[in-house]
């Protein structure tokens, strides 16, 4: 039987040693990534590794990302819970799922339907309906619920898609790594009026981003 309240020392102990320790302070992002069971989101077989400070393997070549990324870019959006998100790269679900917390609407959408199914299918179990997941190229965005207060892409491409900073709204946070195949840094770009203002918050790695403005 999957229980929900399992892992919770070892839960705890990521959001206090990777977490907390490396300067993320926010207390509703450490509540969130405290609350979600992260090790549904991944094979049975790896659930004892599920807290550790690295990415893992969730089928089709695809990884969860390591649990301080999932806070640092969640950060990084510096939501308040009233925003309608949209991410792309749906993945395993975990971090729709933490930002399904603090936001009020999370469209997610992930170009691999096998994975989007199965996030679907964790995230009803654990009661998370405020998230539409979608299959589709997120590279283009999603035109039809858009503006967006913020936006976060969790593969990395070789530079920051167009359709994205389009639909973001005034105010509005995209976090997005860019670089080459192997490395990347991770982009804030806020829309102010017309300008887009690109801070870079640091080195990261992640799958490749593929599609019509991807790889
Ligand atoms: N946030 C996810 C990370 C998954 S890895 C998690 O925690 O599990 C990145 C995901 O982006 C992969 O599942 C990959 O299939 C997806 N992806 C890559 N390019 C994409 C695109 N253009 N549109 C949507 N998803 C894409």
């Amino acid at each position: 039987m999957r229980l929900k309240n399992d892992f919770a020392v070892s839960r705890r102990k990521m959001v206090d040693n990777q977490i907390r320790r490396r300067g993320i302070s926010d207390p509703g992002l450490l509540d969130a990534m405290n609350q979600v069971p992260r090790h549904l989101f991944v094979d049975q077989s790896l659930w004892p590794r599920a807290y550790e400070d690295h990415p893992l393997p969730i089928g089709e070549g695809q990884t969860i990302s390591q649990p301080y990324i999932v806070a640092l870019m969640t950060d990084a959006l510096g939501l308040t819970g009233s925003e309608k998100v949209l991410e792309i790269g749906t993945g395993c679900g975990y971090q729709t799922a933490v930002l399904a917390k603090l936001a009020d609407w999370v469209i997610s959408i992930e170009l691999i339907r096998s994975l989007s199914r199965r996030a679907q299918q964790t995230l009803e179990e654990l009661g998370i309906f405020n998230v539409n997941l979608h299959v589709a190229d997120g590279t283009l965005g999603w035109p039809d619920e858009a503006p967006y207060d913020a936006i976060m892409v969790t593969a990395g491409g070789p530079e920051v898609p167009l359709p994205l900073t389009e639909q973001l709204a005034e105010g509005g946070r995209l976090v997005v790594p860019v670089g080459d195949a192997h490395v990347q840094d991770l982009l804030r770009v806020t829309r102010r009026g017309d300008q887009l203002v690109q801070e870079n918050l640091g080195g990261c790695r992640f799958v490749k981003l593929v599609g019509e403005h991807g790889w």
